[in-house]
């Protein structure tokens, strides 16, 4: 067990740095239309780097109206002629052939999502790329058997659907989208975050590779022009959006009276909920995974912590003892705990936050580690004596920034909790299951982890309330934002 007073004896790890040299990476992308790689009409590319070096990786198309449009009438074509015709089974054939190529070349994306994204080589390794594969398996199962999971009801494809997707998953998120959409005998155009486009182009050659019929899949890049550009096309019949809340704001008001379905996987401001009865080494692991193996890069991150009374001094104590022991730095170093902040712009927001919250008044501790000089990094951080109107705690920060607030009783903690405007998860730390049923059921989030923290299966659905967004993906909810009855 590792204290405060003997963290300092941290072991020094011998660096174990991935092996680069198999991830192929063009020195430029074109879009991926209509099963080809196709110039970009206005001629511009834009630079994708990693975030940990600073380094040029590749430049990739930016996609005009023009191409938007060109993309949308592949997917339509592809559609009516060739994707709704096909027997439901085959067309579960080929979402099988795209899982199984991602789990061959998951070494090769693993590496790129790392070093295009600055997440850790353990988390893509491990998690993005096995869940993504994981997520098309899942999906692949159901195309031939939508009739049983809704059963006299008849359902149907709707058509062509625009997916726009952000940074901090960039092939997982892809999957999630991708996979229900396929399964369901919609047709697709995809873009990625501007700032990690290469592993969703990589997933353009796999499908490449797996024959899917032309026009099924399109992939194509830029910036948020292109994004309203998708939302704003005529002949789009879904909208499947996860990003910021702001964004999710305005597509929805682009839309309003059209018929088109949407669904919105917006911000987050999870509380992680720790009872005096909780078991206390577990839940502080618990906490440092759900804020900060993952740079606080996730919408359901646990960012604000709540203590009861009793612990707080213990957890806290705890909590500083586990962040001296993290290892921040190089993503593709197979020890490495805390990656790379994803963009220069993201982690200039964090700093202002990280300036906002002394501002209130907060107490401040970061871990004494040092950060590489190069590429974009900050520190675990925690904001204590944190109270519900402090900016820190009810803005999303998306940064290894942790506000901790302190609560005495469970209908405290219930109010406190729920009163934000996010509602995408939670987590509950305690040693009674009558605590966690009763808690769980008062919470306004979507899902709310007990006893551990973002464990994620394509058979859960995922999906917010309030201004967290709406439609859910995953498991067998997943297929009905894709499907008319
Ligand atoms: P984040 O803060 O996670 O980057 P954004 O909402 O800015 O969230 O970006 C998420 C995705 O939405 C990205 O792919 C981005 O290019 C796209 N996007 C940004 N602005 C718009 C817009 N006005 N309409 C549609 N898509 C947009």
């Amino acid at each position: 067990m590792i204290t405060e007073k003997n963290s300092e004896f941290k072991w020094d790890y011998a660096p174990a740095p991935e092996a680069k040299d198999h991830a192929k990476i063009k020195k430029q992308y074109d879009l991926f239309i209509n099963g080809e790689w196709v110039k970009p009409s206005t001629k511009k590319y834009f630079d994708t780097i990693s975030p940990s070096s600073e380094e040029k990786l590749s430049e990739v198309a930016e996609a005009g109206e023009k191409d938007v449009d060109l993309a949308v009438k592949a997917a339509r074509n592809a559609y009516e002629k060739t994707w709704k015709k096909m027997p439901a089974k085959e067309r579960g054939k080929y979402i099988f052939r795209i899982a199984r190529m991602i789990q061959e070349r998951s070494r090769e994306l693993a590496v790129i999502e790392s070093l295009n994204g600055g997440k850790p080589i353990r988390e893509s390794r491990d998690f993005d790329i096995p869940t993504a594969a994981n997520h098309f398996f899942y999906y692949g199962g159901w195309a031939d058997k939508l009739e049983y999971a809704f059963p006299n009801r008849n359902p149907k494809s709707l058509g062509v659907a625009a997916q726009i997707i952000p940074w901090n998953f960039p092939l997982l998120m892809a999957a999630w989208k991708i996979a229900p959409a396929l399964a369901t005998g919609n047709t697709v155009v995809l873009k990625p975050a501007e700032s990690t486009p290469l592993t969703a182009l990589k997933l353009a050659e796999i499908i490449q590779d797996c024959d899917l019929p032309p026009g099924v899949v399109n992939i194509i890049t830029g910036f948020g022009k292109t994004g309203a550009a998708m939302v704003n096309h005529p002949d789009v019949n879904k909208i499947a959006f996860t990003g910021s809340t702001d964004v999710g704001k305005l597509i929805q008001k682009s839309i309003a009276g059209s018929n088109k379905k949407l669904t919105l996987e917006l911000g987050g401001k999870a509380a992680n909920i720790v009872f005096d009865d909780a078991p206390i080494n577990q839940a502080v692991e618990g906490i440092v995974n759900g804020i900060f193996f993952n740079q606080g890069h996730v919408c359901c991150a646990g960012s604000r912590l709540f203590v009861q009374e009793g612990v707080a001094a213990e957890v806290i104590q705890k909590l500083k003892a586990r962040m001296e022991t993290l290892i921040i730095g190089d993503p593709m170093d197979k020890n490495t705990d805390v990656g790379a902040i994803n963009s220069k712009e993201q982690l200039l927001k964090i700093n202002e936050y990280l300036k906002v919250g002394v501002k209130e008044g907060l107490e401040l501790h970061q871990s004494s580690c040092s950060i590489p000089s190069k590429g974009f990094f900050c520190k675990p951080t925690l904001f204590i004596g944190a109270a519900q109107s402090h900016r820190v705690v009810q803005e999303e920060i998306f940064g290894p920034v942790l506000t901790i607030q302190t609560f005495r009783t469970i209908e405290e903690v219930i109010e406190k909790a729920n009163n934000i405007p996010y509602g995408l998860s939670a987590g509950v730390w305690t040693d009674k299951g009558s605590k966690i049923f009763n808690l769980t059921s008062k919470m306004r989030a979507g899902v709310v982890w007990a006893n551990t923290y973002n464990k994620f299966d394509p058979t859960s659905p995922f999906g917010g309330y309030k201004e967290s967004g709406f439609g859910r993906e995953g498991g067998l909810h997943g297929l009905m934002p894709y499907l008319t009855f």
